[in-house]
């Protein structure tokens, strides 16, 4: 079968692999599509540790093709989505219920072979079943859409609170959908893309701001803002230090500032405690997607989150070491690797 390899940092090829089988507690799986992440370019500049040699993809769907001997409650034909996060079950974090926290976690697609290939293997308790009859491009949404699910949760949103979202990738998109679904009444999306801001109004954002339009907290909690005064919610879903500090400043007193974003180790931000300790702002970070996969396959399955609009190509596998050595595209959201293309 083909499987894209990372055989050490800068070194990324699609070449011919023997095919694997699953083990007794482990399913085979046949890879619809599989989603390209930032990740994966961080994995690639060896800006995140990783086991090498190794098939990246973290992100992807498929159909059963052979079931381990222990496994029971999934059949060959199955539609799954793996989640690809491995915590060990054990460790203090583990069983204090943190397993996005475990001492020993290791991942699909970064310590293990993952889904950019014709096939991947994984244990069966990190599989969840979709229907039948979704789309086979859609599975591949269910992971970001996790670790979005925990940032909504840590939210603590309730119907008809404010909300703004930092981030127009595929993160902010879906973010702004959770968002509108969990009660949000406003929900305002921030990004540079022009065409991002569109797509995010078409998803479900009640307003969006271009933050080269001047400044963003003038724009939106300012007296003569969007929201004078700030929102219940702020969502941080771009990673970068100015959206990090805009989080802190656009949440009103007594809101909730959530960190998705990932910014580069060592990196550092300007907050004012002062500030935050005087208006009881709660500054929580959100990481990966503990006990979140089920409910994001099931609002995969269900058709609530428009994912369809997201998909900006699909490539083969032949194809993908190029998407993934090169930064994203204008206006791209996901790229999806389809084996068989
Ligand atoms: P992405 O495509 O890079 O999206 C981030 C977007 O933020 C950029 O594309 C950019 O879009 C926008 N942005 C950059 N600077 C901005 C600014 N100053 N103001 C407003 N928007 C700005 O990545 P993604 O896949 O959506 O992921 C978003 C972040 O979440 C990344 O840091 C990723 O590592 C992280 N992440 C975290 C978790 C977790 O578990 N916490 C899981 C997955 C991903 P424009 O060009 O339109 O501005
Ligand atoms: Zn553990």
């Amino acid at each position: 079968m083909k499987a894209m390899r990372l055989e050490a940092t800068g070194q990324l090829f699609t070449r011919e692999v023997k095919k694997p089988e699953a083990g007794t507690d482990e399913l085979l799986v046949r890879v619809e599509a599989c989603g390209v992440c930032g990740t994966d370019r961080h994995l690639f500049h060896g800006e995140f540790p990783c086991t090498t040699p190794v098939t990246l993809g973290h992100e992807f769907s498929g159909i059963i093709e052979q079931v381990g001997n222990a496994v029971s409650g999934f059949n060959v034909g199955d539609r799954v989505t793996g989640d690809p996060n491995i915590a060990c079950g054990r460790c203090s974090h583990c069983v204090n219920g943190r397993v996005n926290l475990c001492r020993n976690l290791t991942a699909i697609g970064i310590h293990r072979d993952g889904g950019f290939a014709d096939y991947v293997v994984i244990p069966h308790k990190q599989a969840f079943l979709l229907p039948a009859d979704l789309d086979p491009m859609h599975g591949a949404f269910c992971e970001p859409l996790a670790c979005c699910l925990h940032g909504i949760d840590l939210a603590g949103m309730k119907a008809g609170s404010s909300v703004v979202v930092l981030g127009g990738g595929v993160i902010g998109l879906l973010t702004v959908q959770l968002a509108r679904l969990a009660g949000a009444t406003t929900v305002i999306l921030v990004t540079r893309q022009a065409s991002r801001r569109s797509l995010a109004e078409e998803l479900g954002a009640t307003a969006s701001v271009d933050p080269n339009a001047g400044d963003v907290i003038a724009q939106i909690a300012g007296e003569h803002g969007l929201i004078p005064g700030g929102v219940d919610v702020v969502l941080e879903c771009a990673g970068v230090a100015e959206t990090v500090v805009q989080a802190t400043k656009l949440v009103r007193p007594g809101g909730t500032a959530v960190i998705l974003g990932v910014m580069a180790q060592g990196e550092k931000v300007e907050i004012e405690p002062f500030d935050l300790l005087f208006r009881e702002v709660k500054l929580v970070t959100s990481f990966l997607n503990p006990f979140t996969h089920r409910r994001a396959a099931d609002l995969i399955a269900s058709g609530r989150i428009e994912v369809e609009k997201l998909i900006s190509r699909k490539v083969s596998l032949d194809e993908a070491p190029e998407v993934v050595r090169q930064p994203p595209q204008p206006g791209e959201v996901k790229v999806l690797v389809v084996p068989g293309l």
